[in-house]
């Protein structure tokens, strides 16, 4: 492509950026400014395969390998306006896939801690956050179902993976006085309630809120499900969050 036509094409792209925000997101008016502002800037392209790129402002997910998907760009927004942060707040995202999620709360929070069970998806994750200047997101590999201790007690947790009902204990240890977990639960795989689950101000209570369906892959891991079927890691994901 020329420069010009480079110069062209990067500008539909910010004109679909913003048609998206204003068409899918902020006309649901249950989110943050400050995430519809991040949603207006994080170039959602750079996350999807390239083949993917011309579809990456329709509010649906998309496939990224792995038999995983990025998710829907509402849910994000969703998540990250449940999530409440604050420009000091310290993230721990379970599940960063493309690494969309984890450059939406990088926009709002001072460090996001990202883990991701797919060294594949990790990696690569890695690789855009560099490529487009993030300096504070962290990626590890590993399972996030058991947190990541060395790095906690965490403000905000968010989980963008489908977890079984009792969510995994060390995600809850990891909260900070405060904190709130975002994460989807359910009693099956592939449909879950969007809760939330705020640790009260003296540590001592847990309370929950649900927030809505949503169908997420699942959360394979010691505190997830198992990985024991032959679909665990694909599903019936055509329509996952
Ligand atoms: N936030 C991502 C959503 C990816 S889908 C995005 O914006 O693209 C959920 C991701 O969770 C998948 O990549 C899946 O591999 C990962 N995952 C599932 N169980 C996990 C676990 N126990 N630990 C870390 N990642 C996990």
């Amino acid at each position: 492509m020329s420069p010009a036509g480079k110069d062209r094409h990067a500008r539909a792209l910010t004109r679909s950026r913003m048609r998206m925000v204003a068409r899918d997101l902020a006309p649901r008016g249950n989110l943050d400014e400050a995430v519809l502002e991040a949603m207006a800037t994080v170039p959602r392209e750079a996350f999807v395969p390239p083949e993917y790129a011309h579809r990456a402002y329709e509010d649906g997910p998309l496939p990224i390998g792995e038999g995983q998907t990025i998710s829907q760009p509402y849910v994000v927004a969703v998540m990250a306006s449940a999530a409440e942060l604050t420009p000091v707040d310290q993230v721990l995202e379970v599940g960063t896939g493309s690494g969309y999620g984890a450059a939406i709360l990088a926009q709002l929070a001072r460090q996001v801690y990202t883990i991701e069970r797919h060294a594949n998806l990790a990696t690569e994750a890695r690789q855009r956050f560099e490529d487009l200047g993030y300096r504070n997101i962290d990626v590890t590999i590993g399972d996030g179902t058991l947190g990541l201790p060395s790095r906690g007690p965490f403000d905000a947790i968010v989980v963008t993976a489908g977890a079984p009902s009792e969510p995994p204990p060390a995600l809850l240890e990891q909260l900070a006085p405060g904190g709130r977990l975002i994460i989807p639960t359910g009693d099956t795989r592939y449909h879950q309630e969007l809760t939330r689950i705020r640790r009260s101000p003296d540590g001592t209570e847990f309370k929950r809120e649900p927030l809505g369906g949503t169908r997420f892959v699942p959360l394979i891991g010691e505190a997830g499900w198992t990985n024991d079927h032959p679909l665990a890691n694909t599903g019936p994901p055509r329509d996952t969050e």
